[in-house]
């Protein structure tokens, strides 16, 4: 796809403001639940005449323009519009029509399944061996600022509202270990019936 690629769609007007995007599906006036949109215009879908495309107004007018980071070489991370041609696995190139495990979404497309197995036992390989080398002892996994797997070191990110007591397994190694919680105490004051000055 051409990155230059603007095609007028002249059954869109340009006073028609109100647009969104469902999937490759570009909506105007979208009426909610079936009710008008609230500018009272008629809602109108279309679907580009190429995937990767999407509408755009330029200068009071509507065109179909390329969205594909790929072709517009915009490095864009987690693009919303891929062409045909680049909707490929970014490892091994293999097209989606042809995948048949689901793929892992990545901010440069998606990862095929065979692809992202290779990288998970690479990621272990080397965590492994990383830890092997480090000589390590339990003490090194107490008291952290973050949550560390004891069988290879990597980095677990926790999110606040699953801060609590658990049973983790590890997303490199998958080694299982028990993460433990412990808060400081920290310290606040109120006074009680009248303040007491000098
Ligand atoms: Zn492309
Ligand atoms: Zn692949
Ligand atoms: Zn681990």
């Amino acid at each position: 796809m051409d990155k230059n690629t603007k095609i007028l769609i002249p059954e869109i007007s340009g006073d028609w403001t109100e647009r969104l995007r469902s999937g490759s599906t570009n909506i105007w006036n979208h009426a909610l639940h079936g009710r008008p949109h609230r500018n009272g215009l008629p809602e109108v879908r279309l679907d580009p005449p190429e995937i990767g495309l999407y509408a755009e107004l330029i200068d009071g007018a509507w065109y179909w323009v390329s969205g594909c980071a790929k072709c517009n070489e915009s490095g864009e991370r987690w693009s919303y519009s891929v062409c045909d041609k680049h909707n490929v696995c970014r490892l091994c190139g293999t097209h989606r029509s042809k995948l048949t495990k689901t793929p892992w979404g990545h901010p440069d497309g998606f990862t095929c399944a065979p692809c992202k197995s290779s990288e998970d036992a690479t990621a272990k390989t080397e965590a492994l061996a990383k830890f092997a080398e480090s000589e390590y002892d339990e003490h090194d996994f107490c008291g952290l600022s973050e949550c560390k797997c004891p069988h290879c070191a990597t980095v677990i990110h926790i999110e606040a509202e699953d801060c609590r007591n658990q049973n983790m397994e590890c997303v490199t190694c998958g080694g299982l270990f028990g993460l433990e919680i412990e808060y400081e105490p920290s310290f606040t004051t109120t006074v009680i019936g009248e303040r007491v000055t000098a």
